[in-house]
């Protein structure tokens, strides 16, 4: 019996898809809790995967949404009360509203695991919430736990403290290197991410098992568990193994990832979308617009509508939806486009591509 609650943010894109299917695969006796927050302004693909997902998992998604008694669709709600003011990255107003603020409504002040999907190939913590009853563990890494977490144990103030938990775990004959490497003082030369790499070399389970001792010296939500089957993880997930969880499982990719043709005066180019999350999100590079322009014009003539030239209040900060979709700058974009592309030819994975803005975003809307 779980006495934190386990909860999965399912956000419509490929990562915490897989995730939820790697979960219920290896982890079957986790009872985890899946929750989804509606905007009103996903992408149909996104809406028919988590049809799919439910009827994989047999278990229906809570869906969350955000001023869930207005009329409106959440997003058109705020935007009102936010005089029009589109949301940028700066000005990322959407995140917290429609995100952030109903899922720290759906937990209230449980004590709460909250698995993030961000795989080993990627370089980004991903917070869901700064809430103190809120701990976030990534499977999908060789490090399962957070960067907070990980500065805690590590931090010379705890040295002593990890040394005598180490009595505790048994690991027989690598006891001694742990315990060199875990006094051994944090210092310039020799920084946490070394030292956490050190130590899950010389092995994940042990690790996971001394962390876990640390956790019960602590409030974090799983210092109320009994046990973490996790801390037998030492999988590495990365792209190509979360199409292969989607694909094997029968869930599918989010059709928006299915790569299109287009031709140019310089050669053939493939456009797509490369993440979840609103149709007009901002994040979205150039070439995803040009896509949803020729792909998905109802949509992309809504996410005209919301732009008031005049007021300055457009999706891209340097040119509006409507200088977008003249013909000369289409052509500009697709052409930069497919030069970006020929560096990057020995992928297969748009996400690849568009890889450096992947990074950007939020683990909510995103992962
Ligand atoms: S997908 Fe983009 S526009 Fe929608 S809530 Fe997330 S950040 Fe905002």
């Amino acid at each position: 019996m779980n006495k934190a609650r386990h909860v999965l943010g399912i956000s419509g894109g490929k990562d915490s898809a897989a995730l939820a299917i790697y979960l219920f695969q290896k982890y079957p006796q986790l009872q985890v809790d899946y929750y989804t927050c509606d905007t009103g302004k996903e992408m149909d693909e996104t809406y028919e995967l988590l049809d799919r997902l439910e009827s994989y998992l047999g278990k229906k998604f809570t869906v969350l949404k955000a001023a869930e008694n207005s009329p409106e669709a959440s997003f058109d709600h705020f935007l009102k009360m936010y005089g029009g003011y589109l949301p940028s990255s700066n000005a990322r107003w959407c995140t917290k509203k429609l995100k952030l603020e109903p899922f720290e409504k759906y937990i209230g002040n449980d004590p709460v695991i909250s698995y993030v999907g961000i795989r080993a190939d990627e370089d980004r913590e991903g917070y869901i919430s700064h809430k103190q009853t809120v701990q976030s563990i990534f499977p999908f890494r060789k490090n399962i736990w957070s960067e907070e977490l990980m500065t805690k144990f590590l931090s010379n103030a705890n040295l002593d403290l990890a040394q005598s938990l180490l009595s505790e775990v048994s690991i027989g004959r690598k006891r001694a290197p742990f315990e060199r490497l875990l006094v051994k003082r944090l210092e310039s030369g020799f920084n946490q991410k070394a030292k956490l790499e050190q130590l899950l070399n010389l092995g994940v389970k042990d690790f996971n098992q001394l962390v876990f001792r640390f956790l019960k010296t602590t409030s974090y939500p799983l210092s109320l568990e009994e046990d973490f089957p996790l801390l037998e993880n030492e999988e590495e997930l990365i792209l190509k193994d979360i199409y292969g969880l989607l694909t094997s499982s029968g869930v599918g990719i989010p059709a928006y990832y299915n790569k299109v043709t287009f031709e140019t005066e310089i050669g053939q180019g493939q456009y797509a979308r490369s993440r979840s999350g609103c149709f007009f999100c901002f994040f979205q590079q150039k070439i995803e617009w040009v896509w949803l322009l020729e792909q998905h014009t109802q949509r992309f003539l809504k996410a005209m509508e919301y732009e008031d030239e005049k007021a300055g209040f457009t999706w891209n900060q340097n040119e509006s939806l409507r200088e977008l979709m003249q013909p000369e700058r289409i052509k500009a974009i697709k052409e930069e486009y497919i030069s970006r592309r020929t560096d990057n030819k020995q992928s297969p994975y748009l996400l690849d591509i568009l890889g450096d803005e992947e990074s950007e975003g939020c683990a909510a809307c995103f992962i």
